[in-house]
């Protein structure tokens, strides 16, 4: 249970606050910060939206006022020492914002952090987190009801069910229940149409993207154990394909749809570095697994960034480390 009546006296005795949110953004965290956004908007505050990445091609929906700024340091740097609040939204630990890291860091302004992964780095002068809630627009609508701030209307359901959907692999996870069903219901009610979201997030990929998801499939691997699947895309895929980093959200979830496997991965190549999605079934905690490597994530699904390693001997490395977890 999260205490919001110190978020209330924060947003009612400031006026301007500078929201944000990880590094490639998903729905759960383009969705909270736009909620949070027009809320913020409808209480007559000054609100402003920087993130490190550009907003994935299939969320740009969302945004139907285009108010999502992407990050350039001359232009953004004096809003974290101008605003009054910095709002961290969907992430725990600050180099979840990348190159806004040392803005982030270095300004003395309030810092709260609304959230649903466990383990927070005490980053923050208030933290809003609790990680039974199914995603933190979640924790945002939970927030608006319970206080009252402002009468929700459409422009915040759509936002709120998109994180919902997605935060739940579509309302299959476990944090899946029947408040969470009602609390849907709402939404659908305020104006939120399910089958316009899914297919915009969903149902509108590139060209691009599934014949890269079609070699991802067919040179998908597995450990000796026939436990762990995981999937690797170099660069070289990945231009072959014509696909992006946004292309592969979601890809991870296919190595966890073989029967007996407990674990899936993926590997990505980046310019300078590596990412890995991490996936599991049961009580498998992945989040653990990448803490160990310095990622981190909810139980079942987490990841990884490192940079200036080589990706063979990285993939050994972890695939190993993986083995313990599922003894
Ligand atoms: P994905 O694999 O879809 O990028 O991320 C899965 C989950 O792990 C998300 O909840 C995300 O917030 C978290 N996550 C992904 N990458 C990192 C990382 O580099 N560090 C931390 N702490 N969490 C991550
Ligand atoms: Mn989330």
């Amino acid at each position: 249970m999260i205490d919001f009546l110190p978020l209330s006296k924060i947003i009612s005795e400031n006026k301007s606050f500078l929201l944000t949110t990880h590094v490639n953004p998903d729905a759960d965290a383009i969705g909270s910060e736009l909620a949070f956004y027009r809320m913020l908007k409808m209480l007559g505050k000054t609100a402003r939206i920087v993130n490190h990445s550009e907003t994935p091609y299939n969320l740009v929906f969302l945004d139907t006022d285009s108010v999502v700024e992407k990050y350039e340091k001359e232009k953004h740097d004096m809003l974290f020492y101008e605003s009054d609040v910095i709002v961290a939204l969907d992430f725990n630990s600050p180099q979840r914002v990348a190159s806004m890291q040392i803005a982030f860091e270095n300004s003395r302004k309030l810092k709260i952090c609304i959230d649903h992964h466990p383990h927070p780095s005490p980053f923050a002068d208030h933290f809003f987190v609790d990680s039974s809630y199914s995603a933190t627009g979640h924790v945002l609508y939970d927030f608006i009801k319970k206080t009252n701030i402002v009468e929700p209307g459409k422009s915040i359901a759509v936002p709120i069910y998109a994180a919902i959907m997605t935060d739940t692999g579509s309302f299959r996870f476990d944090r899946t229940t029947s408040d969470l069903h009602r609390l849907i219901a709402e939404l659908i009610d305020l104006g939120t149409d399910p089958t316009y979201i899914y297919d915009k997030i969903y149902d509108e990929s590139r060209y691009s993207k599934i014949r890269l998801l079609g070699e991802c499939l067919s040179t998908i691997r597995m450990t000796p154990s026939k436990e762990i699947a995981y999937i690797v895309i170099t660069q070289q895929a990945l231009k072959i394909s014509g696909a992006d980093e946004a292309d592969i959200e979601g890809f991870v979830n296919y190595c966890l749809s073989i029967k007996g496997v407990k674990m899936g991965l993926l590997f990505f190549e980046l310019e300078n570095g590596l990412k890995v999605s991490l996936r599991s079934k049961g009580s498998i905690p992945v989040n653990l697994l990448a803490e160990e490597f310095g990622g981190g994530g909810h139980l079942n699904a987490s990841g990884i960034r490192v940079s200036d390693v080589k990706l063979n001997d990285f993939i050994s490395v972890i695939l190993e480390a993986a083995e313990r977890y599922i003894k």
